[in-house]
């Protein structure tokens, strides 16, 4: 889990080889080697920038691995020799012809070398006494140590947090508490990143929650939204549904670094729902309530007055239902009731409202509707009210008042257009609508 900010971190501390190797490849054993001392491996392609790679990073040996060219050799050496910051540093070298050996080595005492075929437990030595000498390895050792310790602090604070808590660079996520990882029911961030991929990718699309629609960071869209709309969803494991309101809070060191806690809110978000069915939809019916109606109605109101758009409204009114209830009781009435708003919501188009207006009286409002369509909306609501059957001889019948808004109409006058026609709809014998324009 920690061994992203390892590598980083602790790489200044490690000791560094610069290697120069004239042949292609490197020796497998070799670089075998290096890696078992721990040497942070920098690689000099040609001979000129071995020089400057030197002088420019901290180098602690010098690797040549040199085909042939002892010209190339003494050259380099010479240059070594030259530049004070280079004379302290240890040099390798591995010729492939003794001979060539002979010649360096009486020129450059103070050199290691070594002829083909490697005599690789002697490099080992070398480099084990050099690592020795400069005292690296051991603050190497020593300041991996060290900054274990102290991200095992600071995975103990993240822990402690009660809220799933995460830490992102762009390049994804870097630390995960122990509430997310259980979330989650993984071990460990590389067990997370192996089933997951992603941490967006866990987000699920629903009602009020946030997935990233774009190419663009989603903490970047996430944090361009209101703090009330940073909401998502998440599936766990055992497929339970989630929703949490996302903080974050950002810092920078070696590059932007963002604390991402998530709350779950799934309790308050059903809590809130069911308060929002108690309070605007009719316990009933389930349909919209008089409250959530005028509501609406008083929003398209404006809407309407803005832009000119036409707006009408239906009052129903169910026959004879006194009778109902005197025939087959008041529960019979009730579910007739239920079966009669579950039949003309059937017919209500995605952007009106068809709300229980009180007792047995229902109201719809109809958007961009002029009265010029209404008769026909009317009857086919007409015919879907008679598909409620009351016994086998008898169908439900309803009467309609229509109206159409004016925009110096208050929400009252066109209720009370409505109720009137409603009235006439009645008096010319039910079953029929009657239209106030
Ligand atoms: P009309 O055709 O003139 O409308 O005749 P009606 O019998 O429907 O007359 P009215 O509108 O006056 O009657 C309404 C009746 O609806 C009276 C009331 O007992 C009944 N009612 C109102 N709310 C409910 C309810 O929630 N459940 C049941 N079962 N009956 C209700
Ligand atoms: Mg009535
Ligand atoms: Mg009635």
């Amino acid at each position: 889990m920690l061994k992203r900010f390892d590598d980083t971190a602790l790489e200044a501390f490690r000791p560094t080889l610069l290697l120069y190797n004239e042949a292609s490849v490197i020796d497998k054993a070799l670089e075998a080697l290096f890696e078992r001392l721990q040497l942070r491996l920098i690689q000099a392609e040609e001979a000129e920038s071995l020089i400057e790679i030197a002088y420019e990073t901290k180098v602690d040996f010098i690797f040549l691995s040199l085909e042939s060219s002892v010209h190339e050799a003494m050259r380099i050496l010479h240059y070594c020799e030259e530049v004070s910051e280079l004379q302290m540093i240890p040099i390798l070298v591995s010729m492939k012809s003794g001979e060539h050996a002979l010649a360096l080595q009486e020129r450059f005492t103070n050199i290691d070398l070594f002829t083909l075929p490697l005599p690789l437990s002697r490099i080992e030595h070398r480099l084990g006494l050099y690592l020795k000498l400069i005292g690296k390895s051991y603050a190497y050792e020593q300041s991996k140590q060290m900054l274990h310790q102290q991200l095992r602090h600071i995975q103990a604070i993240l822990n402690a947090q009660e809220e799933m808590l995460a830490v992102f660079s762009d390049e994804g996520i870097m630390l995960a508490n122990s509430r997310f990882l259980h979330f989650f029911e993984v071990e460990t961030l590389e067990e997370f990143l192996l089933e997951y991929d992603a941490f967006e990718s866990t987000f699920i699309q629903e009602e009020e929650s946030f997935v990233p629609q774009s190419h663009q960071h989603w903490i970047t869209l996430l944090m361009a939204l209101p703090n009330e709309e940073r909401n998502v969803v998440i599936r766990n494991s055992r497929a339970a549904h989630h929703r949490f309101r996302v903080q974050i809070q950002s810092y920078t060191l070696d590059q932007i670094y963002y604390v991402v806690t998530l709350f779950d809110m799934t309790d308050l978000y059903l809590r809130s729902k069911t308060y929002e069915r108690f309070a605007f939809y009719d316990l009933l019916t389930g349909v919209a309530n008089r409250r959530k109606f005028e509501d609406r109605l008083e929003e398209q109101m404006s809407l309407s007055r803005r832009h000119g758009t036409p707006l009408s409204i239906m009052l129903f009114d169910l026959d004879h239902f006194k009778s109902i209830n005197d025939t087959y009781g008041h529960d019979t009435g009730d579910a007739v009731l239920r079966s009669f708003a579950a039949a003309l919501s059937k017919q209500v188009r995605k952007e009106d409202l068809f709300a229980r207006w009180g007792g047995e009286e229902f109201i719809m409002l109809l958007v961009h509707t002029d009265q010029t369509h209404l008769p026909t909306i009317a009857s086919k609501m007409l015919e879907a009210a008679r598909t409620v059957t009351i016994d086998e001889h008898r169908s439900l019948t309803c009467s309609i008042g229509m109206a159409s808004f004016h925009s110096d109409m208050d929400k009252h006058a066109l209720i009370k257009k409505a109720d009137d026609a409603l009235y006439r709809a009645k008096a010319n014998g039910r079953n029929r609508f009657e239209m106030n324009a």
